[in-house]
Formats: structure tokens, C-alpha cells, sequence
């Protein structure tokens, strides 16, 4: 990403080379066409022609300017989708997160211990997906205001015997608020009192239309207990996921999501996160809100250390000074130092937002003290 030429942003930003050779002229560079900008240029240039959007906080600002991430285009590369399952009480969530992670684990690794830490990685057919395992609409809806959706594909299970029930309407919500697509797995096949076709009708009048009846939505008779319909299951998760052309450079500093966290007996605060962008390793400086550390270690969910987390891959990260928040955002930055500051700048800004409550100062006006 370091290797943008002077024409190569004048073309992504929609200006002409001219107008960016006097910009950085009037910024005191000299600059030709074929020469190269560097990061910080970069970022100044789209602030220059006002391609940021003005933000507020300082993660955001520290999250690269849209316009770096245009640039990004000749970088990004395919990654895998990341599913949530969400559904009713006793619909069997649980259930069939286990059945795929038994089932499909051993495709990618045989013998191995699986880890709980909030999400897992399957292979099927030589395809990656990532499942979220952890529960909990707060942190999908949080993510969501943060712009920082960690799920590409939400899965609605309703059971077969038992139909649409209150949590499947508020699932089914939180999906298209967060405008994330939907499959819907008819669950608990098995069961002699099921009636799929009754599900398909309910959901049709929620909108949620099945495909064979001219609707947009893929609905998938499964069973979690005998394993049935699961493939196919995954197939369409991974037809979805081609629709979708999911991509990231895994060559950028890494951005990554929490889903997870909590503080534990020798290792401290720990996160699991999910890479969103660019490339996580062992010993890169983070910023994670008002947290920060170095990852000291990362392990994935065979409970092995390993060295590096590509786009959509989870990982437990050890060797933040606190516990984030699940929906926090993860961004590696050059050195301790570029951490500190930034976790304290948002820490700041979070005493300010805290401030503005009682104060009644606007956003407006927050915007310029940060
Ligand atoms: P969750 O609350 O959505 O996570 O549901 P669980 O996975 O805990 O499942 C609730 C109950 O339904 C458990 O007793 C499961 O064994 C059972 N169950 C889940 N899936 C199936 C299925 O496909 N068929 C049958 N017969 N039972 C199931
Ligand atoms: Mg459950």
C-alpha cells in the first residue's frame, strides 16, 4: 500500500494529477506524477480534498481515510465469510454449531483439541468459513454502530416443530438493521411433528421470502442431531459468500474485531478477535479503545500458538493492559508509543462524550476537542 503513485491517487480520489501536484506543492512537495506517496501523504491529500469524513473519534481517524482504502483495490484478495447463527431459545444454535465444528473440524485438522474462544474456522470443500460461537445481539447491534460489523452472513435457525417464535423476530431484525444477509436453516428435520413448509410461511410474512417461492432468501432443511442437510448448509453459506466477492489486502496493518474478551488467571486481559483487514502478528502494537499492549501471544481456536491472524481468521490475543469491550475495534500501529496515545486520546474523548451528556455539548463541538 506504500507504493501508491502520485496518478494512481489522483485516479482512485476522481482528481486530476494537476490538482494533486499543487495540493502537495502547497504542502511543500515537490511531486511528479510517477513519484510514490507514503501513508501519511496519503492521508493528508484525502483530508486535503476532503475525502475523510470528518470523525469524531480517534479510532476512526486512526483507521485509515476512506481514500487509502480505495487505493487499496490492486491489494485485496478473497477471504472467507463470517457467519453468526442466531435464532430462538431452544431452536438449536448450540446444537448445530457444535455438529459443524465436530464434523468439520477434523477436514482441517485431525486430532485436534478444539479451543473454546468465541469463534472457529471450518473448511469445507477446501473453503474456509468463520463461525461466531459466542451469543449475545449487544455486541452485533454495538458492532454495528461502530461500522465495524464483524459478521458477513447471519444464519436464522428456527426449529422445524415449533415455528416462528418472538427471538426469531428480533433476530431477523437485527439482521436487517445491520443490513447483513440472511440464510434461514429449518432445524430439527429429524423430528416427526416437523413442518418445514409452515416455517417457510411464517418467515414469508416477516419478508423474509424463500427463494423457491420467487423471494430472495435460501432456506435450508437441516437436522443438528443426525447431521442432515448441514452440507448443504455450507454450500449455500459459500455460494452467498461468492455473491458477496468478500475481500481484504491481508499486506495492510492489521484491523480486527472483538467478540470476545475477558480477563484470565495468567495470561491477563485476553480478546478474541476477528481480522478484518490487513494481517495480525505476534508482537505487533495495538490500540483496542482505551486498551492497548503488544500481542504477546495468539492463539487459535485448536488452542495452538500461532504467529499470524489473515482477514477473517479469529485469534485470542494476549498482552492488552485492560479487557475491550466485544465490538471494540483492533488496529495494529507502528510502536508502544503510537499505542499509548491513541488509547489515551480515546480514552479523553470518551471523558468528553461523558462530559457532553451532562454538559449538553453537541458532537459538534466534541468533534473539536479531540
Ligand atoms: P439453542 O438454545 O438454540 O442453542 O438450542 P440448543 O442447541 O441448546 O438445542 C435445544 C434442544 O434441542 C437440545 O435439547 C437439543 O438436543 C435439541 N436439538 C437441537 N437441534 C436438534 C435437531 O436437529 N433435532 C432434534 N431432534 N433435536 C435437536
Ligand atoms: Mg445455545
Amino acid at each position: 500500500p506504500e507504493e501508491v503513485r502520485v496518478y494512481e491517487f489522483a485516479e482512485k480520489a476522481g482528481k486530476s494529477v494537476a490538482d494533486v501536484i499543487k495540493v502537495l506543492f502547497n504542502l511543500g512537495m515537490m511531486a511528479t506524477k510517477n513519484d510514490f506517496l507514503d501513508k501519511e501523504t496519503i492521508e493528508i491529500l484525502a483530508e486535503e480534498f476532503g475525502l475523510e469524513i470528518k470523525v469524531k473519534d480517534v479510532l476512526e481517524e486512526l483507521d485509515y481515510v476512506s481514500a487509502y482504502d480505495a487505493i487499496e483495490d490492486d491489494y485485496l484478495e478473497e477471504r472467507p465469510p463470517v457467519i453468526t447463527i442466531m435464532g430462538h431459545v431452544d431452536h438449536g444454535k448450540t446444537s448445530l454449531l457444535d455438529f459443524i465444528r465436530h464434523s468439520k473440524i477434523a477436514e482441517r485438522e485431525a486430532g485436534g483439541i478444539t479451543q473454546h474462544i468465541g469463534a472457529y474456522m471450518i473448511q469445507k470443500d477446501g473453503k474456509k468459513i468463520t463461525f461466531i460461537d459466542t451469543p449475545g445481539h449487544e455486541a452485533f447491534t454495538e458492532m454495528r454502530a461502530r461500522g465495524t460489523q464483524a459478521t458477513d452472513i447471519a444464519i436464522i435457525v428456527v426449529a422445524a416443530d415449533d415455528g416462528v417464535k418472538p427471538q426469531t423476530v428480533e433476530a431477523v431484525n437485527h439482521a436487517k438493521n445491520a443490513d447483513i444477509p440472511m440464510i434461514v436453516a429449518v432445524n430439527k428435520i429429524d423430528k416427526p411433528d416437523a413442518n418445514p413448509d409452515l416455517v417457510k410461511s411464517q418467515m414469508a410474512e416477516l419478508g423474509i421470502t424463500p427463494s423457491e417461492w420467487g423471494g430472495e432468501y435460501e432456506f435450508v432443511n437441516v437436522s443438528a442431531k443426525t447431521g442432515e442437510g448441514v452440507d448443504e448448509l455450507l454450500d449455500t453459506i459459500l455460494l452467498q459468500a461468492e455473491l458477496m466477492e468478500l475481500k481484504a489486502n491481508p499486506k495492510r496493518e492489521a484491523k480486527a474485531v472483538v467478540i470476545e474478551s475477558s480477563l484470565e488467571k495468567g495470561r491477563g486481559p485476553v480478546a478474541t478477535v476477528i481480522v478484518k483487514n490487513g494481517t495480525l502478528k505476534v508482537g505487533d502494537h495495538v490500540v483496542c479503545g482505551v486498551a492497548y499492549g503488544r500481542a504477546r501471544a495468539i492463539i487459535d481456536d485448536m488452542g495452538k500458538m500461532v504467529k499470524t491472524r489473515t482477514p477473517s481468521e479469529p485469534g485470542m490475543v494476549v498482552g492488552l493492559d485492560k479487557v475491550p469491550p466485544a465490538g471494540e475495534i483492533m488496529i495494529a500501529v507502528k510502536d508502544a508509543e503510537t499505542a499509548r496515545m491513541y488509547a489515551e486520546r480515546r480514552a479523553e474523548y470518551e471523558r468528553q462524550k461523558e462530559l457532553s451528556k451532562t454538559t449538553k455539548v453537541t458532537l459538534e463541538e466534541l468533534s473539536q476537542l479531540v
